[in-house]
């Protein structure tokens, strides 16, 4: 799995700034997303992570600067869950079918349509959830259903808003396989996360944000004890495992002790 970044740049993010009304919440950002990426963007509450999404998306216009994309470009976005009514009265299906793209002459599905919805709900292994209302379904699901919705659309660049929030182990780790799947199936993929050990760790290539871009790299050169305190204000100890960053008092912990 590559995710660095080498493949031909679809959508190129120019030292940008954006935020809403009077507050600027992004400034002087550059990314660079290629065909091949694969990159979590990593950052303490309020740095401006679903914004750089919402930039990505293109439902925040830049300030300044600016953000091209690829003429045929299709971004689809996961949302966090916590931001859904799941109250609303429809079932899986229903709700897949909602993110339907093919220009309809009819109120109802076509035939292709349902087609669609059955082969992508398939896909994500939640097939027999299909008749279920939204509400009765596990984080994991939820959040396969909402990957289910964005995979309609056949996207080339996927965003999810904290696809692992609020999750178990093994759903996150499910997760990350199905997630690492869809890279290899020649989506680029962009999420945030806050969760360093169990998502940021395991991913190809990763961004720090705290109102700007602060370092990108691989795990092992981004989650140093350095870099962690120049993006989240608070020195955190790293200790290496089997090649791989352990960050010792996590973000979701409390910020510590001084360790040289
Ligand atoms: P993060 O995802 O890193 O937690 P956000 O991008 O959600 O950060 O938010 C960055 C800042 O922008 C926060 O201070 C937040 O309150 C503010 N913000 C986010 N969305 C809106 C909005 N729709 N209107 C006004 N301010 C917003």
């Amino acid at each position: 799995m590559t995710g660095t970044g080498v493949g031909r740049v679809i959508l190129d993010v120019a030292d940008a700034s954006a935020g809403y009304d009077e507050t600027l919440v992004l400034r002087n950002v550059d990314f660079h997303v290629h065909e091949d990426q694969f990159t979590g963007i990593v950052g303490p509450s309020g740095a401006g992570k679903t914004t750089l999404l919402r930039l990505l998306l293109g439902v925040v216009e830049p300030r300044t600067g600016s953000v091209t994309r690829e003429p045929d470009l299709r971004v689809a976005y996961v949302p966090q869950l916590e931001t859904v009514n799941w109250d609303f009265p429809i079932t899986v299906d229903e709700c897949v079918l909602m993110a339907r793209t093919e220009q309809r002459k009819l109120p109802w599905a076509s035939p292709s349509e349902k087609k669609k919805v059955a082969d992508v709900l398939e896909r994500l292994g939640i097939a027999e959830l299909a008749h279920r209302h939204i509400r009765a379904l596990s984080g994991g699901q939820q959040q396969r259903m909402f990957i289910a919705r964005a995979l309609l659309r056949e996207p080339n660049l996927l965003l999810l808003d904290e696809p692992t929030s609020g999750v178990d182990v093994n759903t996150r780790h499910d997760m990350l396989h199905l997630l690492s799947d869809l890279h290899d199936d020649g989506i680029s993929i962009v999420l945030t996360t806050h969760d360093l050990n169990g998502m940021a760790a395991h991913l190809p290539h990763l961004m720090c944000v705290n109102g700007t871009v602060v370092a990108e790299g691989t795990p092992a050169e981004v989650i140093t004890s350095d870099v962690l305190e120049h993006t989240f204000g608070a020195r955190l100890e790293v200790l290496q495992h089997l090649g791989m960053p352990i960050v010792i008092d996590d973000y979701a912990g409390r910020p510590t002790t001084v360790v040289s």
